[in-house]
């Protein structure tokens, strides 16, 4: 199954795995133009492209504005919904067509949905690029969302939802709660993956109304980047999309705006499979094209940016009350929140955690940072640039996101200049600025053995955080696990037969056990057609797969008929 959600895009992930350029120079690195070219055409669509001939390889990237936020209320998940739904047929092509005209010529594709976006993009040899155009035009304007394709994908994003945030022990807080408490008015609260309630309840006339609403030209924007040739590209652009209509309704658009908070705000929040207590912190901070970010995304890297980080050094190295301590910028269009989230080391207690981060956030405000750490962050958010342009697919999503996240996109190319001018002094004044008590939300996230009437909070946790106790739950010993688990998740049918796998016996040997996770297609008759290993011990998922291939499920049904079906089996290994 494709797609993946996008909780936050967070810098810090770019600046860990950053190579370090050389400290010593002070030069500033400079990154080469992107010289983009611009054209609009009569029924809006936007197109941006950059030629780059060094490989012979093309990335086409289409941007919808139109991410969770734009959601109906009650219906939250539409705008991911929608990622799922955009690779079932059109007028002119079988579901998963995409996938043959990309991964069958050695190219790849995807998609994702944020908070103020879905993105779908290809990288395809550069002979295959009117391939690809005429596809993009075809699944803008002649999408099936019929109600085959709606409760298929429904079912699909459900499993997704049970797997990525109720299965892993901190998906609640990653997925949920940090939106749902950090924002009180903006629909930002909501969260992307939505909700199983509201899918549940959505209809296909809901479902047609937001496709007819926000997939339309003048709210797509189409970029290019790599190997072609511009005349060419320009005839195709014009053959494939110039005939689709826009309509002529108004295109909503959010104008809710979330509050300053005037007051710090605390929530202890539960679930199921939390093997140590979480302290997140979030600020609110301002949206992407704002000027404050550039200081924003140094103070983020010296602070919380990786394993040298302040934030890391102190409470995990020196002072050992935290496993993990990170921050990240995640930068919208709108109102955007900073976080911070520590994992407690075993035995710690969160408000031992909760001072040591407000001890690391005052160091900063009270005190300029160093030269050196000054340097080192610039060098880590210009190394990560470079990498991300490196590929035709990183130029256009960096595009992409002056464009449609940012309203400009020339601040691709002034981006990098702008972080480079940042200095100490413009760090403590955004520290300062931004992290205030009044602006601070604290989650303490705990396991459901702790929640005592005292420690309750005010604030219900959602509806929709059943676990489904087929879920192996990590908090057990490995003596008391079952040996085998299945979670047959959106397969309807139960599994007939439930082979135990082999152990292999390296593993065994090295005394290696825990849960892998399966993700598999189900064919009309019940049969495994594929399996892969998606999590779980490396030296265990060939088993496991091999496993999950010999597992049989009753058919599942849809409207009476047997229907293909994916889902996730987890096998758990114990050692004898
Ligand atoms: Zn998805």
């Amino acid at each position: 199954m494709r797609c993946f959600l996008i909780a936050f895009i967070s810098l810090a992930a770019f600046a860990a795995n950053a190579l370090l350029l050389p400290p010593a120079s002070h030069a500033q690195t400079t990154i080469p133009r992107l010289d983009y070219r611009e054209r609009t055409l009569a029924n809006g669509l936007k197109i941006y492209s950059v030629e780059d001939h060094s490989s012979p390889t093309v990335a086409i990237q289409v941007w919808y504005h139109v991410g969770s936020k734009d959601d109906p209320p009650g219906r939250s998940g539409f705008a991911h919904l929608f990622e799922h739904l955009m690779f079932k047929s059109t007028k002119h092509m079988k579901s998963e067509m995409l996938d043959r005209l990309t991964e069958d010529v050695g190219g790849v594709n995807n998609a994702f949905t944020a908070d103020d976006v879905t993105v779908y993009y290809e990288t395809v040899p550069s002979n295959y690029l009117e391939t690809l155009i005429w596809a993009e035009a075809d699944r803008l304007s002649s999408l099936n969302v019929d109600d085959p394709n709606f409760k298929s994908e429904r079912a699909v994003v459900q499993e997704e939802f049970r797997q990525s945030v109720l299965a892993p022990p901190y998906g609640k807080l990653d997925y949920l709660l940090t939106s749902q408490k950090s924002y009180t008015t903006h629909p930002y609260k909501r969260p992307t993956i939505g909700s199983i309630e509201d899918l549940d309840a959505a209809t296909l006339a809901d479902v047609r109304l937001f496709h007819d609403t926000f997939y339309r030209p003048s709210n797509a924007t189409l970029i290019i980047a790599g190997d072609f040739d511009r005349t060419q590209l320009d005839a195709w652009v014009n053959k494939y999309f110039t005939p689709i209509q826009n309509p002529n309704t108004t295109l909503p658009r959010v104008t809710i705006k979330e509050p300053a908070r005037t007051a710090l705000r605390r929530y202890t929040e539960y679930g199921a499979n939390v093997p140590l207590p979480a302290v997140e912190f979030t600020y609110l901070i301002p949206p992407k094209a704002d000027a404050d970010i550039y200081a924003l995304r140094v103070a983020q890297a010296i602070l919380a940016g990786g394993e040298s980080s302040r934030l890391y050094r102190s409470l995990v190295y020196e002072q050992q009350l935290a496993q993990s301590a990170e921050g990240s910028a995640d930068l919208r269009e709108d109102t955007g929140l900073f976080v911070f989230k520590t994992t407690l080391a075993s035995g710690k207690k969160p408000d031992d955690a909760e001072r040591a981060m407000l001890a690391e956030i005052s160091r900063m405000q009270n005190e300029p940072v160093t030269l050196a750490e000054l340097n080192k962050a610039k060098n880590q958010l210009v190394t990560a640039q470079l990498r991300e342009r490196e590929t035709n697919n990183g130029k256009a999503l960096a595009l992409g996101d002056a464009v449609v996240i940012q309203g400009n996109a020339n601040r691709v190319n002034t981006d990098i200049n702008q972080v480079q001018s940042v200095t100490a002094a413009d760090v403590q004044r955004v520290m300062r600025k931004y992290f205030t008590e009044a602006n601070r939300v604290v989650i303490n996230y705990l396991s459901e053995t702790e929640r005592t009437a005292q420690n309750d909070s005010d604030n219900p946790t959602p509806t929709n955080n059943r676990v489904p106790d087929t879920v192996g739950n990590p908090a057990q010993t490995p003596q008391q696990r079952k040996p085998i688990v299945i979670n047959a998740g959106v397969l309807n049918g139960k599994a007939k037969d439930k082979p135990i796998p082999t152990y292999p016996d390296e593993a065994k040997k090295a005394g290696v056990y825990g849960t892998v996770a399966v993700k598999i297609l189900v064919d009309e008759q019940g049969n495994v057609v594929a399996a892969r290993a998606i999590s779980g011990p490396p030296s265990l998922r060939k088993a496991a797969e091999e496993g999950a291939l010999h597992t049989k499920f009753s058919p599942t049904l849809l409207a009476g008929k047997p229907v293909k079906v994916s889902g996730t089996i987890s096998f758990n290994f114990k050692p004898k």
